[in-house]
């Protein structure tokens, strides 16, 4: 197997659900349909976070997810109720505060499942986990494991990769940057879109839209290898660099 010689990017996009900002979203879709890009949609299947009530609910929203996933993107299963009142220290560990991190297994199983088969009674198969602030740890691998979803979107790295019994691909992007090799997620949210961020999208999708990837073509086109030494200096080192942006805005505000 041969990988891509270029930087492949995937889109994601987070905290989608009925009461999601219409106008944040639809500001993407356009050029998700110019571009024929193939998103991981990552969704709150029972909605609790008051951040994520801008709009009324949309009545159409399931059934365009559904038109989604013919189109080829990718549903992921965004936590359960998107509630982060959790202290655990997950294995991302960027917030405090999570869903799922430190959560006991008896309630984490019965979060992903019902999660799952919310997700599934809208016609949508969820095939990829995507933790609500990042928060999760090995109880949380365990389940999916046993839930029979063993992808997760998230980690530091260049390529994805084995650990715990579950596939990871990595998202290291929360807007769009050159890379020369590699796959990179680029997180987006579409509640807290500005001009900016839209017109930037725009701009690098019409430079590389031909580098833009899908799960699917991802799970192709990758070898399955399990987490290397080199993986983990990548995340200690992002890790650093995250820590000492933080401690900068602290000081400097
Ligand atoms: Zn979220």
């Amino acid at each position: 197997m041969t990988s891509p010689a270029k930087a492949q990017y995937l889109l994601r996009f987070d905290d989608l659900c009925p009461t999601m900002s219409r106008a944040g979203w639809e500001r993407f879709v356009p050029l998700l349909l110019r571009f024929d890009v193939k998103p991981i949609l990552a969704i709150v299947p029972a909605n609790q976070d008051p951040d994520l009530i801008v709009d009324a609910p949309h009545a159409g929203f399931w059934h365009e997810m559904r038109d989604w996933q013919e189109l080829g993107a990718t549903i992921g299963l965004h936590g359960y109720r998107h509630v982060c009142a959790a202290w655990g220290r997950g294995l991302i560990p960027l917030h405090d505060q999570t869903e799922f991190a430190g959560v006991q297994k008896g309630l984490q199983q019965e979060w992903i499942r019902s999660g799952m088969v919310a997700l599934l009674g809208h016609g949508l198969e969820p095939r990829i986990w995507v933790a609500p602030r990042h928060g999760f740890d090995r109880v949380t691998l365990e389940v999916l494991r046993e839930e029979g979803l063993g992808l997760v979107s998230d980690g530091f790295a260049r390529q994805p990769f084995l650990d715990g019994g579950v596939t990871w691909i990595p998202q290291q992007l929360w807007g769009p940057r050159e890379k020369k090799e590699g796959v990179w997620t680029i997180c987006l949210h579409a509640n807290t879109a500005t001009d900016v961020s839209v017109k930037e999208l725009a701009r690098f999708l019409e430079r590389f839209a031909g580098q833009f990837t899908s799960v699917q073509q991802v799970l192709a086109e990758w070898p399955e290898r399990e987490r290397t030494a080199s993986d983990r200096w990548f995340h200690a080192r992002l890790m650093g660099k995250i820590g000492f942006d933080r401690w900068r805005r602290s000081v400097m505000r």
